[in-house]
């Protein structure tokens, strides 16, 4: 073993020299990074050693040296073309002067971070054609690294580890193999912990059956697997905790998967060594067509504790039973420890969809508090005698369209959230959107849709469309976790606000849709610096590092992300920049290159289809375009109001032919013939049509 670790040592001292990079210690290889180092990380404040800095994942730096009275002089340090203009939502990973980072596409790069040079990039070579099955764009949320290997998940379902020296994949594993075929994506970061890699998958919109696996982080062996929903019961259930939440499904929900994906956050926890698993939606969303005798339908939308060795289930908590709104429990989640009623409490802290700020005891799962950070709709607040919430009637949707909040897209998604623990403060962004819920007249369990019918032309839907965008509110809170309350706020424009970075210097950093990233004290939210156009909207989280003895603040800019498919607002001109890696500094006099102009949509062709044509392209489109091109055809990944004439043109060479299949966009001839495909465009062009006064309105 000396001799083969002695080689490896050697490779990486020629490697750092060979690199010149100012941060890496003689005698490292690249992301030489193990459990003691990430557990130990507070040691080494310069590294951001995983997705969320620690285990613990607080997205908190104790660093200083940009604080509230420096940060004043923030300027960019350098910047990094990722070669899209999808969403970006990855959080970068620095260790001993190397920047990693993923971008769409799962497309990987190691850069110098002092400099910004591009030391390798690996392309995994994601077939494009799967773009279409990831319901909130093609993005990554992160990767790992782990003795000397940057690991990362794909959208078509690898996980693959890469020689961190030199860019070359060292093994990769079929995280999909052996479920079915069922349309899964990954978009979550890996997390890697005592040689082990754990990740999930999405799809429940599409119909997929949840589950979390463990790698061996040295081959890619699978370890072990959880699912976090029951499969078919004529079978053997994997496991009793399968066995227990079989009891409370009905009908044949199977059929669909039941949904339940952790698409997101999944933390470790070395005190307890357990893992959280946050878990998704179910699918369909409709709740009489997944589960016809109703029920609670675990583990839907709840936390779940297993043990980190074995993935043996411990304890749950359901934050929605029966969910039905899209109301996902895979938020980020942090732990840390607070003195709640007189007591020190390890908790776990998670501020999901469903609007509730949630402190749970992790050793146990005993629901300490849970209190509304947004305007509820769906429910009156949780009786804590039972831990449930307590619904309003009107949400628990039928065919008639109610207007519920928070939508789908969540009162706070992905974003990460960050925790001071100078300040005892909780940082995230939070939206205030309502959303018109109905569902489908019938449902055919196994036909991939959500089982919703939220699109659609009738007037009442257009009402409650209009009432959405009128009273969308966005704002960055602080959130006091002990008080169960909000400390301050800062308001936005509107939603699409990005993920939180906390410092020691006092700093609250985040990235805003107004194109900038933006500084607060943490104290008092009170503004320190906001950086010009940006050109794009960081929805991901900065970090911060240091490299040389400067402390640098990195960001990825690049709109889009599954907020973006659901938002209500008006025409956007949010991604006509390619998508960027930001670097900041004290000083730094770096210039982005000129943003491209803004192409104006041209005024639709005038409507030329009848009403039912147009009723009927309506209905196609909120069944298949809506999740990627947004209620109503407004925003989403690209608004399609805003189509130019050559567009138009090749609308069902785009549509039916698979034209633009390389830039995602595959074709949907196995499920819409011509006509029907000849019905959306027409559909799309009304909606243009009619939104087009507001437009010019808003352009004046
Ligand atoms: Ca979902």
């Amino acid at each position: 073993m000396g001799f083969i670790n002695g080689r490896i040592l050697a490779a990486g001292v020629l490697a750092a020299a060979a690199l010149g990079l100012a941060g890496m210690d003689a005698g490292r290889r690249p992301a030489d990074v193990d459990g003691a180092r990430i557990a130990a990380a507070d040691r080494e404040p310069g590294n951001w050693m995983s997705t969320g800095r620690t285990y613990n994942e607080e997205h908190f730096s104790p660093l200083t040296q940009i604080n509230d009275k420096t940060a004043g002089k923030l300027g960019l340090a350098w910047s990094y073309d990722l070669d899209t203009f999808r969403g970006v939502e990855s959080t970068p990973i620095v260790v001993d002067g190397v920047l990693y980072n993923i971008s769409a596409w799962n497309i990987t790069m190691a850069h110098d971070a002092r400099t910004g040079r591009l030391l390798w990039s690996y392309d995994p070579k994601v077939p494009r054609d799967v773009g279409r099955l990831a319901c909130c764009d093609i993005v990554s949320r992160g990767l790992a690294v782990w003795k000397g290997k940057v690991i990362i998940a794909t959208l078509d379902g690898r996980l693959i580890a890469v020689d961190a020296r030199t860019g070359q994949p060292v093994w990769s594993a079929d995280t999909f193999a052996g479920e079915g075929g069922w349309p899964y994506t990954i978009t979550g970061a890996p997390r890697v912990f005592d040689g082990k890699v754990l990740i999930g998958n999405g799809g429940s919109e599409l119909g997929v059956r949840g589950y979390v696996s463990a790698y061996d982080a040295e081959t890619g062996k699978k370890l072990w697997r959880f699912h976090t929903v029951p499969g078919d019961p004529s079978k053997p259930f994997e496991n009793k905790a399968m066995e227990m939440a079989a009891k409370t499904w009905s009908g044949e929900w199977w059929k669909q998967g039941g949904g339940g994906t952790a698409w997101d956050s999944i933390v470790y926890d070395p005190k307890l060594k357990l893992i959280y698993i946050g878990v998704g939606n179910g699918a369909p969303w409709v709740q009489k067509f997944r589960s016809p005798g109703g029920g609670d339908n675990l583990f839907l939308s709840s936390i779940v504790a297993v043990k980190a060795d074995t993935g043996e289930y411990v304890w749950h908590y359901q934050e929605t039973p029966g969910e039905q709104w899209d109301y996902t429990a895979t938020q980020p989640m942090i732990l840390t420890d607070l003195k709640i009623g007189g007591r020190t409490r390890q908790v776990l802290m998670q501020a999901p969809k469903n609007g509730f700020f949630y402190v749970l005891d992790r050793k146990t799962g005993e629901l300490l508090s849970a209190t509304p950070f947004v305007h509820q709709t769906w429910t009156t607040g949780v009786d804590m005698k039972t831990g449930r919430p307590i619904e309003t009637k009107e949400a628990r949707y039928g065919e008639t369209p109610v207007l519920v909040s928070p939508h789908a897209g969540g009162a706070h998604n992905f974003n990460p959230m960050a925790y001071s623990p100078q300040t005892g403060l909780v940082y995230f962004p939070v939206v205030q959107a309502y959303m018109s819920y109905a569902a489908a007249a019938s449902f055919v369990p196994g036909s991939r849709g959500t089982g919703a019918s939220y699109g659609g032309f009738e007037a009442e839907r257009r009402q409650q469309a209009a009432f959405a965008v009128a009273n969308e509110k966005a704002w960055l809170v602080a959130w006091d976790p002990v008080k169960a309350k909000e400390a301050w706020r800062v308001p936005y424009p509107r939603d699409g606000n990005g993920g939180v970075l906390a410092t020691a210097g006092n700093l609250v950093i985040e990235g805003t849709v107004k194109k900038t990233l933006a500084v607060y004290r943490a104290d008092t939210g009170a503004k320190v610096w906001e950086s010009g156009d940006i050109q794009s909207v960081p929805i991901a989280a900065p970090m911060t590092y240091t490299v040389g003895g400067e402390q640098y603040v990195a960001v990825n800019v690049g709109w889009g992300g599954g907020l973006a498919h659901v938002q209500a607002a008006a025409f956007r001109d949010l991604n006509v920049a390619p998508a960027r890696l930001l670097v900041f500094k004290l000083g730094g006099t770096a210039v982005l290159p000129p943003a491209p102009p803004v192409r104006q949509p041209p005024e639709p062709p005038p409507v030329r289809a009848s009403e039912a044509v147009v009723k009927a392209g309506g209905e196609l489109f909120a069944k298949n375009c809506a999740l990627c091109h947004g209620q109503q055809a407004q925003g989403g990944i690209k608004d399609l109001r805003q189509m130019q004439p050559e567009t138009h043109t090749a609308f069902l060479d785009i549509v039916i032919g698979g034209s633009r299949k390389d830039q995602g966009m595959a074709s949907f001839a196995d499920v819409l013939t011509r006509d029907q495909a000849e019905s959306i465009h027409q559909y799309v062009n009304a909606r243009a049509r009619e939104d087009w006064g507001e437009y010019q309105r808003a352009a004046r």
